[in-house]
């Protein structure tokens, strides 16, 4: 099945070696999947599902986007982008409160047209049904955008990622041992392993837990039922070896979006070994669970490892105090 797509990424996204970083890591051969440069409005991995989700909203005729996430939403973000380049109505139920100055993510929000509406603890999106039958009863044809984009039609976009890395480990004669991802919401894993499913010699993909709100043991289950329900959707076989859903919570050192020493270590190597900036709540998090891995010895000698950048990088503006202290 092909379902509609309305295309929003800059695709293939670059593939790069990151020798340095690697050296430090002990002698990793470790690259990086650039999606923090899908294109849209300062890019990341939501890009690639909203591809998929505004395709279905159109082909619904929808004329607003509803979704929901955190103040700093770097899904949030781009949806308000994907809204502006599809000429949708853009509605964001955001956690907390207004602050007296929008910085990063809430600031693009702001300049991208959308309209904000405060929720308080409520940042998983628990306000949309009361907001999307307030926008029915004002006229409007909502679509929502369930949390961080994961349903089967968003994970759509990782299942054609998957397509993309193997031709680009074609044309370049790569083959990866290990891929490495931060892990919510769980759509970027779960569309990952059903696009690995298609591969004669399929990388590990290890998820690494940014969040801790729910169990490990939850969260995995959370993400095994979306890659089935996602290769069901598509008319796959779904998967059937669980032991492809590794889901680590090593690098759980702090609530989300809480800044440690570990993330901040992470960013700082990152970027002075590499020139690469990583955000301070979820690939800089994933990272330092990388790096907690290779410390660990999880990576054999002469093994090829890809971390695969999401994105974010908007929120390091306004993390100056988590990101600057020792
Ligand atoms: C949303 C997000 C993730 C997590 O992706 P999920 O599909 O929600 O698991 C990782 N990195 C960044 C930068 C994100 O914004």
């Amino acid at each position: 099945m092909h379902p509609p797509r309305f295309e929003l990424v800059a695709a293939p996204t670059p593939l790069q070696p990151a020798p340095r970083l690697g050296d430090w890591l002990g002698g990793v051969d470790l690259w990086i999947k650039r999606d923090d440069l899908t294109g849209l409005a300062f890019g990341g991995n939501k890009t690639r599902k909203l591809e998929f989700l505004v395709g279905e909203a159109l082909a619904r005729g929808c004329d607003t986007l509803l979704t929901a996430g955190a103040a700093q939403s770097n899904h949030c973000r781009q949806t308000a982008a994907a809204a502006a380049r599809a000429g949708l109505q853009c509605h964001l139920a955001l956690g907390g409160e207004a602050p007296a100055r929008p910085e990063g993510n809430l600031l693009l929000d702001r300049l991208l047209g959308a309209h904000l509406h405060w929720c308080g603890e409520h940042r998983k999106g628990e306000d949309l049904p009361a907001l999307r039958e307030r926008l029915r009863s004002e006229g409007r044809r909502p679509y929502v955008v369930v949390y961080g984009g994961s349903d089967p039609v968003g994970a759509t976009g990782f299942v054609e990622a998957a397509r993309e890395l193997r031709r680009q480990c074609e044309q370049h004669d790569l083959h990866f041992d290990h891929v490495v991802i931060a892990s919510s919401s769980g759509g970027t894993q779960a569309g990952l392993i059903v696009g690995f499913e298609d591969d004669p010699r399929p990388p590990r993909l290890i998820g690494i837990r940014v969040d801790k709100t729910d169990a490990t043991a939850a969260h995995a289950e959370s993400i095994w039922e979306l890659a089935r329900t996602t290769a069901a959707f598509l008319g796959r076989r779904p998967p059937v070896d669980r032991e492809r859903l590794v889901l680590r919570d090593d690098a759980l050192y702090a609530a989300y979006g809480e800044v440690t020493a570990h993330e901040r270590e992470a960013i700082r190597a990152a970027a002075r070994l590499e020139g690469l900036l990583l955000d301070p709540v979820y690939t800089g998090r994933a990272l330092a669970g990388l790096i907690a891995l290779a410390r660990a010895g999880e990576f054999g000698s002469g093994e090829r490892v890809l971390f695969w950048h999401t994105g974010g990088t908007p929120a390091l503006f306004g993390s100056a105090a988590d990101l600057l202290t020792d």
